[in-house]
């Protein structure tokens, strides 16, 4: 174990297939985060194929790379999880489409239409099917703005979340009551209970995934169901960026999937994956671009009218097929229980 002043560093093991053979994936990724001058390898586990940060530091120190005025728990209303769509358009579609309890004040065949075309942006801001009475756990909730718009859609909401200024904005500002704060394993939940887990980019940040799943697992119903986001390290600006790509974010992220590996991890969990959902976030590319420090291109995108034609016309068209083809940085996955 080496000894850096503020934390300590852990070589590990492949936390999938126990493989203590792996290969270098990326060399010497700088922490962008935070701003540390920092470096870290990612390797690929040699059996299974896993990716992983390693050496990495340990679960008591990590914490040195959480600081509170890290942007996770700013409370930022322009959340892609709180704020996706008029209201009245997505209350219309849920409810003709999705089982919620609204009045809807539109006929089913135009909602059928919106719905074709909105249907990824719903189920990508993790937005599941309604269950009556349905209790829905956010683990790694922050400030708590999926919860607060998910009770406001009807379902009972529970939080876990390890930054206590998070969570005393998520009880006091939010008024949501359930909130527990401290990490998943520690805090004490009730087993078979939830309808839904939801975690929003927190996976790849855990120390071992693998026994997260099996514990999310025991939590859920028969046929519950797990949603949650990832970055996905198999997209096209992995192949373009490398230790660049604005996604690796490390340390923080501790693992690095792909569809097959998360596909191999939730099987561990007895999960099947239902669908995945691939995004088409334009901030990754541009944040990767700056990354890079490609110098024409950061230069060229200072300038408004490029800026503008770069993200609008450029980015657009390339996220809209690379996410057909499934290879765009990040992914949501809906796993179903069985
Ligand atoms: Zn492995």
């Amino acid at each position: 174990m080496a000894n850096k002043s503020n934390y300590n560093l852990e070589t590990v093991n492949c936390c999938f297939c126990g493989s203590t053979k792996h290969s270098n994936f990326i060399k010497n990724a700088k922490e962008l985060y935070i701003g540390f001058d920092e470096y870290f390898n990612i390797v690929r586990c040699s059996v299974c194929g896993l990716l992983f940060t390693n050496p990495r530091p340990t679960i008591e120190t990590i914490g040195y790379f959480y600081p509170d005025k890290a942007y996770y728990y700013n409370v930022s209303l322009s959340d892609q999880s709180t704020l996706i769509l008029k209201d009245k358009l997505l209350r219309n579609i849920l409810a003709n489409h999705y089982n919620y309890p609204f009045k809807s004040q539109s006929n089913k065949l135009i909602t059928k239409v919106q719905k074709i075309f909105l249907k990824n942006r719903i189920l990508g801001a993790h937005i599941p099917p309604y269950v009556k009475e349905g209790k829905i756990l956010d683990i790694g909730c922050s400030w708590g703005g999926y919860l607060f718009k998910m009770q406001d859609l009807g379902w009972k909401v529970y939080g876990v979340e390890k930054n206590q200024k998070a969570v005393d904005f998520a009880k006091n500002e939010l008024n949501l009551k359930n909130i527990l704060c401290g990490n998943v394993h520690e805090v004490e939940l009730e087993k078979n209970f939830f309808d839904v887990v939801r975690m929003g980019m927190v996976l790849e940040h855990m120390h071992n995934p693998v026994e997260i799943i099996k514990q999310i697992s025991l939590l859920l119903k028969p046929h519950g169901l797990f949603v949650f986001n990832v970055p996905n390290a198999s997209g096209l600006e992995m192949k373009v960026f490398g230790k660049n790509a604005y996604f690796l974010h490390v340390p923080q992220h501790l693992y690095h999937f792909t569809p097959q590996s998360i596909k191999n991890v939730l099987k561990k969990g007895n999960f099947k994956i239902n669908k995945i959902v691939h995004h088409q976030t334009n901030k990754d590319w541009i944040n990767s671009i700056k990354n890079a420090d490609i110098n024409f291109l950061t230069k060229l995108m200072e300038s408004k009218a490029i800026n503008t034609i770069v993200n609008l016309v450029l980015l657009k068209c390339l996220l809209k097929y690379t996410a057909l083809m499934g290879k765009t940085s990040r992914m949501t996955i809906y796993a179903e229980k069985i």
